[in-house]
């Protein structure tokens, strides 16, 4: 069995993790840009943090025979001051040469500040101008449902066509609306808060399996970098199908990230 983990900080696991996974199947991750765990302090941070992305982490998954690709951005826990972010996004565009670079993410919002929402709309223009691929968090918690709006809104004012956006960190009371606006829906899944593996197989009994995938976030935080095979194995107990079971686990992944011209599996 073959699986693609699409959303992964594997800047925050160890090099034990990509052997696990590639154990378990894992044939790809795709790894945002994100908060690290800390605020960093100067801009010339972020240049070491996308220099780690863009050469170091595909050199340590090859090790293991998955191939790692990334996404780049500033993220919304540290775009709230826009001088700041401004000096970092300005670093993105010669990074777009790397030939493991996807598209602009994880872009977003985390308190649904005004100046997040300035920063989100920058980096979504430099998205269009760049023709890159989107990938969006949305906010935990209470602000989930307002903060997806606001992004969406966001979103649509540009002219990215949402078939090349994927809108992360979905849950039950966001996928619907997410789906029906045209945009790729993502599920997060956590070992015991926000949504685990079967709430997720719920989703997908719920809402079909177009446009959606899930992925383990493996951060820095309590998370389970083998939380897809984990829902694999939980969508199989419920008797579903293994085309069923592939198509949001592998190909998906496939179709959507097949976009960006630098997603190659061989
Ligand atoms: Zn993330």
């Amino acid at each position: 069995m073959k699986y693609i983990d699409p959303h992964i900080h594997m800047v925050s696991r160890t090099t034990d993790d990509y052997q696990r996974m590639a154990q378990s199947g894992c044939i790809a991750v795709t790894e945002p840009a994100f908060w690290a765990g800390f605020d960093r302090s100067s801009p010339q941070g972020f240049a070491d943090y996308f220099r780690q992305l863009t050469e170091y982490e595909p050199r340590r998954a090859a090790l293991f025979g998955i191939r790692h690709f990334t996404w780049l951005c500033i993220n919304p826990k540290e775009a709230d001051d826009p001088g700041f972010a401004r000096e970092v996004v300005s670093l993105i565009p010669s990074f777009l040469q790397s030939p493991t670079v996807l598209g602009i993410g994880e872009i977003g919002l985390n308190k649904n500040t005004r100046n997040e929402r300035i920063i989100l709309e920058e980096q979504i223009a430099l998205a269009e101008k760049h023709n890159q691929l989107v990938l969006v968090h949305t906010p935990h918690l209470e602000d989930k449902l307002k903060g997806t709006r606001l992004i969406m809104d966001s979103l649509r004012a540009s002219n990215i066509d949402p078939g090349r956006i994927l809108i992360d960190h979905v849950e039950e009371h966001t996928v619907g609306e997410v789906l029906d606006r045209g945009f790729w829906a993502g599920m997060t899944l956590y070992p015991d808060t926000k949504m685990t593996p079967q709430r997720a197989a719920d989703v997908i009994e719920m809402y079909g399996s177009e446009r959606i995938w899930m992925n383990s976030a493996g951060d820095w935080g309590c998370s389970d970098p083998l939380a897809v095979p984990k829902a694999r194995l939980e969508m199989s107990r419920r008797g579903h199908s293994q085309a069923l079971i592939d198509r949001v686990t592998l190909d998906n992944p496939t179709t959507f990230l097949s976009q960006s011209p630098n997603f190659r599996l061989e």
